[in-house]
């Protein structure tokens, strides 16, 4: 049976690859999908990159380590948090299992009987979304060491910084 690691992945960062290279060990045979959230969000401060943009950088990412066995869903919102789970599984191949620290999504998942696991943080200070965001708005050095190399390169050929500099400054958090 498949399990289901849910994030919005702007960027995928260092700290989402360790949380699926964290899964693949502990489960080589299960398959595992990343449902893109938050999927028909794009161009703005808190979600810059497409649902498109960010299957790219799993991609490029998941194919660097060797990584195998996974498939990538965009799952667009809906505002209607007690609906949302069916939502997940009309679009995504069924699942069994589901990975994240996010409590909303924890609280949906285990109302509608699903295993729910935390994944271990891997160094959240440095390796957490709107930080790097923010970092590469300001084309500050510290973003590039954030992201796996090959995320790095895509987000370059993006313009990513001119997009991020286009929306100007950020909401707070
Ligand atoms: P995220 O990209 O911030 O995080 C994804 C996962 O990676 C999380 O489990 C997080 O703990 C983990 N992670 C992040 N940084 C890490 C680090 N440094 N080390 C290890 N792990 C790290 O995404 P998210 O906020 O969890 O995404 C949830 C998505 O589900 C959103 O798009 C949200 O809109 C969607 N959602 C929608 C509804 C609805 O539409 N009603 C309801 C619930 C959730």
């Amino acid at each position: 049976m498949r399990g289901l690691l849910v994030g919005r992945f702007q960027p995928f960062h260092l700290g989402h690859l360790a949380v699926v290279r964290h899964i693949v060990h502990d489960r080589p045979t299960e398959p595992l999908v990343l449902g893109i959230g938050s999927a028909e969000d794009a161009y703005t401060p808190d979600n810059p990159f497409t649902a498109s943009e960010r299957f790219e950088m799993i991609a490029r990412a998941l194919g660097a380590e060797k990584i195998t066995g996974w498939l990538a869903v965009p799952i667009p919102d809906i505002h209607r948090h007690s609906l949302w789970v069916a939502h997940v599984e009309e679009l995504v191949p069924e699942f069994s299992r589901v990975y994240t620290n996010n409590p909303l999504t924890r609280t949906l998942f285990e109302k509608a009987d699903y295993a729910v696991e935390a994944t271990p943080l891997f160094d959240r200070e440095r390796n957490e979304g709107a930080s790097i965001r923010r970092l590469l708005r300001e084309d500050a050095p510290g973003w590039r060491e954030r992201v796996p190399p090959s995320v790095a390169s895509y987000l370059d050929s993006l313009r990513a910084t001119e997009r991020l500099r286009s929306f100007g400054a950020p909401s707070a958090g």
